[in-house]
């Protein structure tokens, strides 16, 4: 018997999985064999069980070569924006001295260069797979304060945090805010998930009891039923 969740292989009579906690429905039959490694990734016959070897077509992996040409582009002009900007401000405006105007302009460039090599080397590192393990949500307060710092503002909300333990034991979280806990939504406590860093997406392993499904590329939200995503025209994850 078999974990419908996780493909985990378990005892005939197990009440839940050992592995990702998930319920164990006797008169519902696994419907594929096998583990949810890294190395069995094609889905079962016409099934929606299984993480999608999609990751793999040439267009996807082109797709995903595209995004980090992309930001890298937006990196340098991150880069060079307050750079030549300060530097401008210094030359031009008569009141500002060059040498605050450079030393502010090269400290922001820094500053944005280490922020996004940070974002690019996170998009390189491998990919994840874990189990939904909680899931909570917590009303917050953001407070503001007007520009003159006299008076202020607040702004509520309420913060949706899904927890994943990784495969390998460490926890990931993904923190959504309000109408937009799309992830908060899909994934269930006991859900198995792949994260794709090329696209900062969340994959699940068994998608046959949904009837949406997120684009890997774009996030957006796709009928099950379809082939290729509605907004970005590339393959869905299935
Ligand atoms: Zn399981
Ligand atoms: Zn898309």
């Amino acid at each position: 018997m078999f974990c419908r969740n996780c493909g985990t292989v378990l005892p005939e009579n197990a009440g839940f999985c050992a592995n990702c906690g998930s319920p164990v429905s006797k008169d519902t039959p696994a419907v594929h064999t096998g583990t949810p490694d890294m190395q069995q990734t094609a889905p079962a016959a016409g099934g929606l069980v299984g993480f999608s070897n999609r990751i793999h077509e040439p267009e996807i992996i082109a797709a995903a070569k595209a995004k980090r040409k992309s930001s890298a582009g937006c990196m340098w002009i991150l880069v060079l924006v307050p750079l030549v900007g300060f530097l401008a401000a210094g030359l031009l405006i008569e009141e500002y001295p060059l040498n605050e105007a450079i030393i502010i302009g090269v400290a922001l460039a820094l500053l944005m260069l280490i922020i996004n090599l940070i974002v690019l080397a996170r998009s390189k590192k491998p990919m994840w797979e874990g189990a939904v393990i909680d899931k909570y949500n917590r009303k917050k307060r953001k407070y503001y304060r007007s520009g003159d710092g006299s008076s202020e503002t607040y702004k509520d909300y309420t913060e949706y945090t899904t927890v994943i333990r990784t495969d390998s034991g460490s926890k990931k979280t993904i923190v959504e805010r309000d109408s937009e806990r799309d992830m908060y939504s899909y994934l269930a406590i006991g859900d198995h998930v792949r994260f794709h860093p090329a696209f900062g997406t969340y994959e699940k392993y068994d998608k046959s009891r949904d009837r949406h499904i997120y684009c890997n590329v774009c996030r957006a939200k796709n009928p099950i039923t379809n082939e290729r995503c509605v907004k970005c025209n590339n393959l869905l994850f299935k």
